[in-house]
């Protein structure tokens, strides 16, 4: 028989959403009459907008004729969504990357599952708790010796540089499930880190589309010295729609290094272009059409109105949790809100009363890490109208 990789043997359970599942199942197999509301998982419900619908028909016409038709494109991505990236994401904000910098791909779980194909098993990692459990999951598999950095409500749920050296850094700006942002000065300190510790940044800002506050940093790379310490993953998932559609980038800085045993310099660049060429094939040509139109005027104006609509849920979320006395992160910057269970309760237990008092299905925080004990996530990606109802239900039930 073969021998299997005893790493995944190590990896804990991922319970989370199939336990949801079977709860509300249950729940709802008892109660037929009751309007269950999902406030839980992090998918987005509104449809993708008519500039990317009307770029994707266009390419599929494309695909029918011989002079337009494309087959394996590129694997890092066509220049067409590159040049794009580039204006809009980075350029606008004054940072320069350079096309060969950016790697188009089918969604950063993937990118932030994969990068970790370039970097030697003997790397101490750090993983910000509670954070996205791909981080934890994908170094577990690769046998990578993870050390947690616990965040709490003290510190508003935001990581910071730790004492101990560590090689590799996950970071998430946004944060799944806090829904808190760091700032410049805490993102400085921890570019300051890496520079001190010779270590990588993993930076994912699946969730930048959010940030509403212009001040804030959406990429990694408006802190100087970043492009030589760090990697950013971004995604049209949240940004667009994309989350059945998939596409996403990664950008890997030309001025990035990692060493061999020996001591020799390496560019991440040129082993991730590696990587990424020899296991990938690329994003489909149709899909990076649709991508590339959310940069035009018409897609940035559909795509914020979309982002406003999941806003505008997150604050009445916010606005009606805090009024009730919960004390709540997140929400501003975030789809999602964070918030702590009643004195005493676990996350699971508030899980329970919340499906069986209100008919309301969130996300035990517990589910992404040790320190989401007790605390709790709820989603702005409902409609208007389901997540008013949920709030009433929240009302009746708290309310004094
Ligand atoms: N990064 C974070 C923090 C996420 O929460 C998610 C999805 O929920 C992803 C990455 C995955 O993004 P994609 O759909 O591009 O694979």
């Amino acid at each position: 028989m073969v021998f299997i990789n005893e790493n995944f043997t190590r990896l804990e359970d991922s319970y989370l959403f199939s336990t949801i599942a079977k709860k509300r199942a249950a729940y709802q197999a008892a109660h037929p009459q009751a309007k269950v509301i999902s406030l839980g998982i992090g998918d987005v419900t509104r449809p993708l907008c008519p500039a990317v619908i009307d770029a994707m028909t266009a390419a599929v016409a494309d695909m029918g004729r011989a002079e337009t038709f494309h087959g394996y494109g590129p694997e890092q991505g066509y220049d067409f969504l590159k040049q794009a990236i580039i204006e809009h994401d980075y350029q606008a904000r004054g940072v320069e990357i350079s096309p060969d910098e950016i790697f188009i791909s089918d969604g950063s779980k993937s990118d932030t599952g994969n990068i970790g194909d370039i970097l030697a098993t003997a790397n101490v990692v750090a993983i910000p708790d509670p954070v996205y459990p791909v981080y934890v999951d994908t170094n577990v598999m690769a046998g990578r010796e993870i050390k947690m950095l616990p965040t709490d409500a003290t510190g508003g749920f935001c990581a910071v540089p730790p004492a101990f050296h560590a090689d590799v850094i996950y970071l998430c700006s946004p944060n799944n499930p806090t829904g808190t942002v760091l700032n410049r000065a805490q993102l400085a300190a921890w570019v300051a880190y890496a520079q001190r510790e010779g270590a990588l940044i993993l930076f994912d800002a699946a969730y930048k589309a959010f940030i509403a506050d212009d001040t804030l940093p959406s990429s990694i790379y408006e802190i100087p010295g970043a492009k030589d310490c760090a990697i950013e993953f971004c995604s049209f998932s949240k940004t667009a729609g994309f989350t059945g559609t998939r596409c996403a980038f990664t950008v890997v800085p030309k001025t990035l290094f990692g060493q061999t045993a020996a001591g020799e310099k390496v560019s991440l660049n040129a082993l991730w272009n590696r990587r990424h060429t020899t296991k990938f094939n690329g994003t489909p040509y149709i899909v990076q059409r649709g991508a590339a139109a959310i940069y035009t005027p018409e897609g940035q104006r559909q795509v914020r109105e979309t982002i406003a609509y999941y806003r505008e849920n997150a604050r009445l979320i916010k606005e009606t949790l805090t009024e009730l006395g919960f004390t709540c992160f997140g929400g501003e910057h975030s789809p999602y809100v964070w918030l702590q269970a009643p004195a005493g309760q676990t996350s699971w237990e508030f899980f329970d009363l919340l499906l069986e008092k209100l008919n309301v299905v969130g996300t035990p925080g517990s589910g992404f890490g040790p320190s989401g004990e007790g605390y709790f996530r709820l989603t702005a990606f409902g409609s208007h109208e389901q997540t008013a109802e949920a709030m009433q239900r929240f009302r009746q039930y708290f309310g004094k």
